[in-house]
């Protein structure tokens, strides 16, 4: 069994992010620019984004993280949508998610410039994946297709089983890896909370990916000998051993579901690294203009 280490690989991608950001410099060119809106102070949304603010300081890019209060209008969160969307400093932005209820989150994510959606949720990104034409790869499918290729995971062919179907992981994974190329080229089956017979399908898998987030749902007896299990989900579990009270859970029992697999993502230290470093690559094709030219 081989891990499918997302920290490691984070680690060496931040270190040549940070190479590159440095030869800019160095050429007197501005280093990429990121943008984050956090609207309230959901607790998750807090670490996601102070997550995405220290990569950027990490490896050298500028950042501005704009705070919202919980309370502020749609029309003022669309205003400062706008002015990003004008600001020739910034290359790419996100709006963290979820916004709180009385905002309409389609409308924003709608109102977001297509060439400086670095989370890749705009419909004309989405569109332009599924017709296989450049595209900013929303960040958790995109850091999945990275930890496949570093460690040169066969999907030709294979028959990879999808539980999931949101629209930031489940479905653009599963055009991804059915996709003509070679990192895809999957037969998919995507399987959601109204999927018959979830076991039988799981137990058919050779590549298993998991985004539902039901805390180690997926047990050894649901997963084939010699499978490929990546775990994209995150849940905070109750735990009084920790000295925060709590734990990180993946959707997958990983105690007992390792021992059987070919290659397994850990939870923590799996997708979620990698979907950060993602992002400072989509900010970096922003920066030079790679997607839309
Ligand atoms: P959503 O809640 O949007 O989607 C969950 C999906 O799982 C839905 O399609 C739902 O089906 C399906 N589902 C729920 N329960 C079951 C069940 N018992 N059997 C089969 N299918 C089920 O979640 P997200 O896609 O946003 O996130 C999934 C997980 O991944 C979460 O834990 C989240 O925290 C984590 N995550 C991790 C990231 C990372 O970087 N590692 C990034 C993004 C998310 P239906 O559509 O029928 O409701």
């Amino acid at each position: 069994m081989q891990i499918l280490d997302g920290k490691l690989l984070s680690k060496n991608n931040k270190e040549e992010l940070a190479i590159e950001v440095k030869h800019l410099k160095n050429e007197g060119k501005r280093a990429p620019h990121l943008a984050a809106i956090l609207v309230g102070h959901d607790g998750a949304s807090e670490t996601y984004v102070n997550h995405k603010v220290k990569m950027c300081n990490d490896v050298g890019f500028g950042s501005t993280l704009l705070r919202l209060d919980e309370n502020i209008s749609e029309e003022f969160l669309l205003e400062q949508v706008e002015r990003l969307n004008n600001d020739i400093d910034i290359d790419g932005f996100i709006v963290q998610l979820p916004l709180p209820a009385h905002i309409n989150e389609r409308k924003v994510t709608l109102a977001i410039d297509p060439k400086k959606d670095v989370d890749g949720f705009h419909p004309v990104n989405m569109g332009r994946m599924l017709l296989g034409l450049s595209a900013y790869l929303p960040a958790t499918p995109y850091g999945i297709l990275q930890l496949l290729e570093a460690y040169e995971v066969k999907t030709s062919g294979k028959h990879c089983v999808i539980v999931g179907r949101s629209n930031i992981v489940g479905k653009p994974i599963s055009v991804l890896m059915a996709r003509n190329h070679a990192l895809g080229n999957c037969t998919v089956t995507q399987c959601h909370s109204k999927t018959i017979d979830l076991e039988e399908k799981l137990k058919s898998a050779d590549i298993v990916i998991a985004a539902i987030g039901q805390p180690e749902m997926i047990k050894a007896d649901m997963i084939k000998e010699g499978a490929v299990v990546i775990d994209v989900g995150i849940t905070r579990v109750e735990d009084s051993s920790k000295k925060n009270g709590y734990r990180i859970a993946g959707d997958v029992h990983y105690e007992s579901v390792a021992p059987k697999c070919s290659y397994i993502t850990p939870v923590p230290g799996g997708v979620g690294p990698m979907t950060v470093i993602s992002l400072m690559k989509n900010t970096i094709k922003a920066y030079k203009k790679q997607v839309y030219k």
